[in-house]
């Protein structure tokens, strides 16, 4: 008997693909580099009617010029910044204007789900792979529509490639896992948002693109054969499951194997973020790395004065993604990513024990986190909880500065430590429990009071992308075309624990002017 139709399940209906340039259209040239480039998703036999990966060429913009190129992320691939900087060929295959003679791009599909609901398809739509160099895959960001751009444009607008280029490259010098930048091309073409901008194009770096959100499409679109090869795919990458050389591991298993290792990644990776008050803003499905990675970077931003449920992106209406909810959300994804490889488990124990774990195990990080970032190792348990919640109230009570804040209490400057707070006063309790606790603490470690402030200095940053920071830069590239802000403010981001006095104007809270700056997901 067949079963009555409302009782089918339905595919999720996906609307048309975008046009986009074909294959070939945009020119080749040569770039001289090893012959070993190869495609991220090579080795999956992808079905014809639901690939994986479309090939697309990108789109020309014009009057493009290098802004900037990361030596440490050109060093990564074996390259050297300085000589692609000086290629005209470099800038022609790093705006989208050519394709390498060898190389094919092309854009992958995945779905998500966006602040809550499930998109049966998104996709790369304006992200176009170029391939892997050593290990590392290279994806243009703003290289014109794809086969997945939808209604969009497929472009990126100046103001936020910068804030991606910078912060990506500012994220990894913080410790913290993230997808790389490489170059970063300004265009002279016009791109339409709320006015009308210019377009830009950054070239990310990571050792992969894969987002919760592919397994998701595969998953929705009933294709349980795809998905146990991401899920291969994946454990490889990651390291965990079977090395390949064996019987391979039963998909159960090795699904379960993904996703513990993604959600250890994503609890530690989550408690960076927490630790030096950086906050995501678009925490969907989508965005999330399989290999725990920060990736996407749009409206993020690194907290100021201390507010627990501050809200980043300006389009984020409801605080989904506010800074105290990110453990959470993080937990809810994870459980999107669990959800989608039910097909390759079929059962559901096993899968919620993994989420579980991750609540401790995000505690665990956080703790051994913070205990680093006060300085309080040895601190025993019973006095440990009520100082730390003490010590975040008065930050929030007093709106102070979270970064400074923490490198105040390195320094063992108390006196700088309350002058941010509006009432000094109110600061001195809690110092006076702190100055307790940091005797007993370094009396049990046996450290000296010198060696515990450099230890503490080289986990709290004095420098981070502050929006006005940001801000800063891109309007003196924006309006008077000086990238003299941009490089330095790159130089100091790639040392952010250290001292720099020529920049110390950069350590500082917000100025008046920006005080009430915001930033959506308009880029
Ligand atoms: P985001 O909110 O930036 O993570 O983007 C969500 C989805 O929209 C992803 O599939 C993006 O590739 C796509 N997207 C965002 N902006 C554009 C654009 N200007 N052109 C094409 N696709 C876009
Ligand atoms: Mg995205």
């Amino acid at each position: 008997m067949n079963a009555p139709d409302s009782l089918r399940p339905s595919l999720p209906a996906l609307a048309p693909l975008t046009p986009h340039p074909e294959p070939g259209t945009a020119p080749r040239i040569e770039l001289g580099l090893p012959a070993d480039w190869s495609s991220g998703f090579a080795g999956l036999a992808a079905d014809p009617e639901e690939p994986f990966i479309r090939p697309c060429d990108p789109s020309p913009l014009q009057e493009c010029r290098f802004l900037a190129v990361s030596d440490h992320a050109a060093a990564l691939l074996g390259l050297d910044a300085q000589a692609i900087m000086q290629s005209p060929e470099w800038l022609a295959v790093l705006s989208g204007n050519a394709v390498g003679r060898h190389l094919q791009p092309y854009a992958s599909v995945y779905a998500g789900h966006q602040f809550g609901v499930f998109v049966p398809r998104l996709g790369d739509g304006r992200a176009l792979n170029l391939g892997a160099l050593r290990g590392w895959e290279l994806q243009l960001k703003g290289a014109g529509q794809t086969p997945y751009a939808r209604f969009a444009d497929g472009r990126a607008v100046l103001r936020s490639s910068i804030r991606e280029y910078l912060c990506s490259e500012a994220m990894h010098a913080l410790g913290i896992p993230t997808t790389r930048a490489l170059s970063l091309v300004a265009a002279a073409s016009p791109v339409l948002r709320e006015t009308v901008e210019t377009a830009a194009v950054v070239c990310r770096v990571a050792p992969s693109f894969l987002r919760f959100g592919h397994f998701e499409y595969f998953s929705s679109r009933q294709r349980t054969d795809q998905l146990e090869q991401l899920a291969r795919h994946s454990a490889a990458l990651l390291g965990c499951g079977d090395s390949g050389n064996r019987t391979p591991m039963p998909a159960s298993e090795l699904a379960l194997a993904v996703l513990t290792e993604v959600a250890q990644r994503s609890a530690k990776m989550t408690a960076q973020w927490m630790g030096v008050g950086f906050m995501h803003g678009v925490m969907n499905t989508d965005n999330c790395s399989v290999l725990g990675l920060t990736l996407d970077y749009g409206p993020f931003g690194f907290m100021d004065g201390f507010n627990t449920g501050h809200i980043c992106n300006h389009s984020d209406h409801h605080g989904r993604y506010s800074f105290q909810s990110q453990p959470q959300v993080s937990l809810w994804n994870l459980s999107r990513l669990a959800n989608a490889l039910y097909p390759l488990v079929n059962a559901v124990d096993p899968l919620n024990a993994v989420l579980e774990h991750f609540k401790s195990n995000y505690a665990k990080e956080m703790e051994g986190l913070l205990k680093m970032k006060l300085g309080l190792q040895q601190l025993p348990e019973d006095q440990w909880g009520p100082l730390l919640d003490d010590f975040y109230s008065l930050l929030q009570s007093q709106g102070m500065d979270h970064t400074l804040a923490f490198r105040a209490l390195s320094n063992q400057d108390e006196q700088g430590f309350s002058d941010l707070a509006p009432d000094r006063a109110a600061c001195r309790p809690w110092l006076d429990r702190y100055q307790q606790a940091v005797s007993a603490s370094l009396s049990l470690q046996g450290i000296s009071a010198e060696v515990r402030q450099e230890q503490m200095r080289a986990v709290n940053p004095k420098y981070v992308l502050r929006n006005w920071i940001a801000e800063e830069v891109i309007s003196a590239v924006r309006d008077h075309g000086d990238t003299g802000p941009l490089q330095s403010v790159a130089r100091l981001l790639k040392n952010p624990f250290e001292e720099h006095p020529e920049s110390e104007r950069y350590a500082a809270p917000p100025p008046d002017w920006a005080q009430y700056l915001s930033v959506s997901c308009s880029s």
